[in-house]
């Protein structure tokens, strides 16, 4: 099911499925009323009418059972605006008890909106009013048993209007208000997982990341490499330069390393100038010479900016899922590696296939 949409014919489908509260009690509310009703209305002697109640109670009883026996929510939603559709029509042709049955029409268009969504919500409330129309105005066509006044048909049908419009305009209201606060609520979660700066997962996004990849790794049993790169004497760029240029640097660098990587594979900022890249479905053997064709790249070309040409380089530590299997090792063991790397003399990638002491 799609998330969101501003063509608004997806929130129904969040709202009577997810909305559990809502569908639950127009349910057993609805069954409850026409049972009272109808139970009234055996009482006072009409017994058919009565009996139809009871039948509409069950139809919507027996598929809020079913629904949640099975959770299968298009069929329960598409039961239910039928039914209720049907009960509507049923209204206005009998009448209901003392012709009483229009007054229940006007819950139709905003149940229907609530059950079916706007696009589909239009359509049935257009058929039901056309239907409608047609029952009051031509009863013979249709062998309707009611015996409204005229003025009670045409205040109807203009106050029933009245009041489709009405919900028409409120659940566009809500459809706008939901996908704005849908996208805002997108927005944020994007800024929540990104480093400002560079544009790559953040710390908190790329953790979140591994430890999914992780869950794979052990459902599908395949292998996953980690890699941390440091860039090396930044301090040395922050310092003959200024933090601008550092901060050039690093934007360069994060760059570099997506544009390398498969599409697959995720960069993110570990914090400061260490870079942590995700390689799923990879072996060391495959990270390794993946991360060295980065790391040469970087090394190899040089950023240029205001006449400055800047030398830069990175240090790796590789290590994979077939050695460690916890997130916490592997940070470990990848920090060990590049601290190898760095010891020895920078500019170059180190694996690990041992634990860390
Ligand atoms: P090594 O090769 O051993 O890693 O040396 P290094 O100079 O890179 O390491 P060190 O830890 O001494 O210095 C890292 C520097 O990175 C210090 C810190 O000010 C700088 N730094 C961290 N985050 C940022 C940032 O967002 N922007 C800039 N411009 N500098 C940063
Ligand atoms: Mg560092
Ligand atoms: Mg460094």
């Amino acid at each position: 099911m799609p998330a969101s949409s501003a063509n608004g014919n997806v929130f129904y489908c969040k709202n009577f499925d997810q909305n559990d509260i809502a569908s639950d009690t127009l349910c057993l509310l609805g069954s409850f009323c026409l049972i009272l009703f109808g139970t009234k209305s055996y009482f006072s002697g009409l017994t058919a009418y009565s009996f139809s109640l009871f039948a509409f109670a069950c139809c919507t009883l027996l598929s809020f059972v079913y629904y949640k026996r099975y959770g299968n929510w298009r069929f329960h939603r598409g039961f239910i605006a039928a039914s209720f559709t049907f009960l509507c029509l049923f209204l206005v042709a009998s009448g209901g008890e003392e012709n009483t049955g229009l007054l229940w029409c006007y819950a139709f268009p905003l149940l229907s909106f609530t059950i079916v969504g706007p696009i589909y919500g239009r359509i049935l409330i257009t058929f039901v009013l056309t239907c409608s129309a047609v029952i009051l105005y031509f009863p013979d066509l249709v062998w309707a048993s009611h015996s409204y006044t005229d003025n009670t048909k045409h205040r109807f049908i203009g106050s029933i209007i009245f009041v489709s419009v009405m919900a028409h305009f409120m659940e566009r209201s809500r459809v706008i208000a939901q996908t704005q606060s849908d996208e805002a609520n997108e927005e944020l979660r994007k800024l929540a997982r990104s480093d400002e700066l560079t544009g790559t997962y953040n710390r908190r996004g790329i953790k979140q990341k591994v430890q999914l990849e992780l869950h794979r790794v052990v459902r599908d049993r395949t292998e996953m490499s980690l890699v941390l790169c440091d860039v090396d004497l930044f301090k040395n760029i922050n310092d003959q330069y200024g933090h601008d240029m550092g901060d050039l640097a690093l934007k360069h660098i994060a760059n570099r390393m997506r544009n390398l990587v498969r599409v697959t594979d995720v960069v993110g900022r570990w914090g400061g100038e260490e870079f942590l890249i995700l390689l799923p479905n990879t072996s060391l053997n495959e990270g390794y010479q993946l991360i060295e064709r980065i790391r040469e790249r970087i090394a190899s070309e040089p950023i240029v900016v205001d006449d400055i040409k800047l030398n830069l380089s990175i240090s790796c530590g590789i290590c994979s899922t077939r050695f460690f299997s916890n997130f916490d090792d592997l940070i470990k063991t990848a920090d060990k590696s590049l601290y190898d790397a760095k010891a020895h003399g920078r500019n170059c990638t180190r694996p690990s296939i041992h634990a860390t002491g």
